[in-house]
């Protein structure tokens, strides 16, 4: 083998925000604030205060390889936290606001953050769990003198670095090193940390920008209702520094009219998050009669993009969506579904099927299907078996979990991802759904999935969920809990009925159940773990 003769310069986060600045530094960013009103500034103001800032970090005795925490909303603030931590090697621990008391103090004691940096909504979770966070010498207030919250010890933001330089030479140092932790929701036993490297995490951005393209550019701007305290906005910092894009932060006012209101007042062309948000804002369309002005795409991920949520966004709006599958422990991109020229020109109905696909894999991510015995399977679109993922920006294992890093990775090195699904030979892969969440009925798979997707196209429900309920002779039957839509008043006979015409008969809900609201959990999804644990003493209609 002949070694090629090329520099090998390491991949570094700092280098996103110095090419930021420079080549983009005119380019604005907005945030809607935590104190009230809109802050504005550029690229280039940006990377002085991140200078500033890390220099206040150096100053404080941060050192490379300390984790330091953000408990904060989406905000020019915690943007900058992520690139002053990691530009100097330290650790940025991105903590989920939603967390349970004992994740709270789990996470924090087992990352063992130094400094823990909070918006000004976040103060009475520190106050609370200030006495079990032990590691944690210093407090930083994410704000000004004017608006501190009345917290012994604490530092202020601005205060901190008003001081400093806005001047800084980054250092360099190996690009594998750590540059962002980020712990799982843990639906499952403790949470799992994902600790990305300054190699990956650009990687990661460089996939993205390279299949998302059309959302990113200098004239393009991206409103990211995925938050910056789980698995980084979707890679957005970093993915927007690179193409110079705008970012909106819209800091805590997450409901449908104040999105509306952000997005249509900002102009946003592109918005980012999870299906719940989408139900929200798409109500909020419905009683204005329109779209906000500009919008053009929505990226839908985390969970599945219902089938009817696409058709509304598309054909009453004329807003493309684009629907991610991935996971924090993949940065966390692994498929986008756009379509290929000769998809596109297919009429609506099949272009919405497809779109309820979860895409195909993003350049880097390496997929396979296998059985039980861990056979691959093939992509014939037909076999469907445990995903599993390969890739620079994937996970090698949990930081200080050894139990769980054997687990994570089978024979080959593959992560297994725990969802299961199905791959076709053009690459378009359809989750079929977690393992945890599929209905096991008498020795067949029913797809919660594809069951509330058929359930959603009725115009009476807002949202449902299907759950598997125990059964004494099937193993498990499935059960749709669901939403009534304002002012409707669905039966459940018609929508079994519905249901029926659409879906095979053993795969038809053995009872549907109305609730007031679905419970969602730490990422804005729908929980079907507390659904679970809700009805588990429902009886089902037949069971007796
Ligand atoms: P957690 O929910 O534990 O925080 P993640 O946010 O990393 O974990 O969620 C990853 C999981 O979410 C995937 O394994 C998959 O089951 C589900 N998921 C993500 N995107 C989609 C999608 N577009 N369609 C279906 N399921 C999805």
């Amino acid at each position: 083998m002949l070694t090629g003769m090329m520099m090998n310069r390491p991949l570094l986060i700092s280098g996103l925000i110095d090419f930021a600045s420079e080549v983009y530094g005119t380019i604005p960013m907005v945030s809607q604030t935590v104190e009230g009103g809109i802050h504005r500034y550029t690229f280039a103001d940006s990377r002085k205060r991140i200078a500033k800032l890390a220099n206040a970090l150096i100053a404080m005795g941060v050192k490379p390889g300390d984790r330091v925490a953000t408990l904060a909303w989406n905000g020019y603030r915690h943007f900058e936290l992520y690139y002053a931590i990691s530009g100097i090697g330290a650790v940025c621990h991105t903590i989920n606001p939603r967390l349970s008391a004992e994740q709270f103090i789990y996470v924090v004691n087992h990352a063992e953050d130094t400094a823990l940096f909070f918006d000004i909504t976040f103060a009475p979770i520190v106050e609370k769990f200030k006495a079990h966070w032990k590691p944690v010498k210093t407090y930083v207030a994410m704000t000004d003198a004017a608006h501190m919250p009345d917290m012994a010890g604490a530092l202020c933001y601005e205060t901190l670095i008003a001081p400093a330089s806005d001047q800084i030479v980054w250092p360099d140092f190996p690009e594998d090193t750590a540059a962002a932790l980020c712990y799982t929701s843990g639906t499952t036993g403790d949470p799992k940390g994902a600790l990305y490297s300054h190699r990956s995490t650009v990687l990661h951005s460089l996939y993205s920008v390279a299949t998302i393209n059309m959302a990113f550019g200098s004239d393009r701007s991206i409103l990211p209702v995925v938050p910056l305290f789980h698995v980084n906005a979707w890679g957005l910092p970093y993915s927007a520094a690179i193409t110079g894009t705008t970012l909106i932060f819209p800091g805590a006012k997450l409901d449908g009219a104040s999105l509306f209101e952000l997005m249509e007042s900002e102009h946003a062309s592109g918005s980012w998050g999870v299906p719940t948000v989408w139900l929200g804002l798409l109500a909020e369309m419905k009683k204005r009669g329109r779209k906000p002005v500009g919008l053009k795409h929505v990226l839908i991920g985390g969970s599945a993009a219902p089938k009817p949520m696409i058709e509304t966004f598309e054909k009453d709006y004329g807003i493309t969506v684009l629907q991610g599958w991935g996971m924090t422990e993949m940065s966390p991109l692994g498929t986008v579904g756009h379509l290929l020229p000769e998809e596109e020109n297919l009429d609506f109905a099949e272009r919405v099927e497809l779109k309820a696909k979860q895409g195909r894999r993003v350049y880097g991510v390496d997929l396979k299907i296998v059985d039980e015995a861990g056979t691959r399977l093939p992509h014939d679109d037909v076999a469907s078996g445990e995903l599993f993922v390969r890739g620079n920006a994937i996970v090698s294992g949990y930081y200080k979990n050894e139990g769980a890093s054997v687990r994570a990775l089978d024979k080959e090195g593959w992560f297994a991802t725990g969802d299961v699904a199905r791959i076709a030979a053009n690459g378009m892969l359809t989750i079929v759904d977690r393992t945890k969440d599929l209905v096991k009925s008498g020795g067949e798979w029913i797809s919660s999935i594809d069951v509330e997707n058929a359930a959603m196209a009725h115009t009476g429900l807002a949202n449902c969920a299907v759950i598997g309920i125990p059964h004494p002779k099937w193993t498990e039957r499935p059960v749709l809990v669901a939403v009534k839509a304002p002012g409707a008043e669905p039966s459940k006979d018609e929508i079994l009925k519905l249901l029926d015409s659409k879906l095979a008969k053993w795969q038809l809900p053995d009872d549907v159940i109305f609730v007031e609201a679905l419970p969602i959990g730490p990422t804005g999804k729908v929980s079907k773990r507390d659904l679970r644990a809700k009805f588990a003493d429902y009886k089902l209609p037949e069971a007796g």
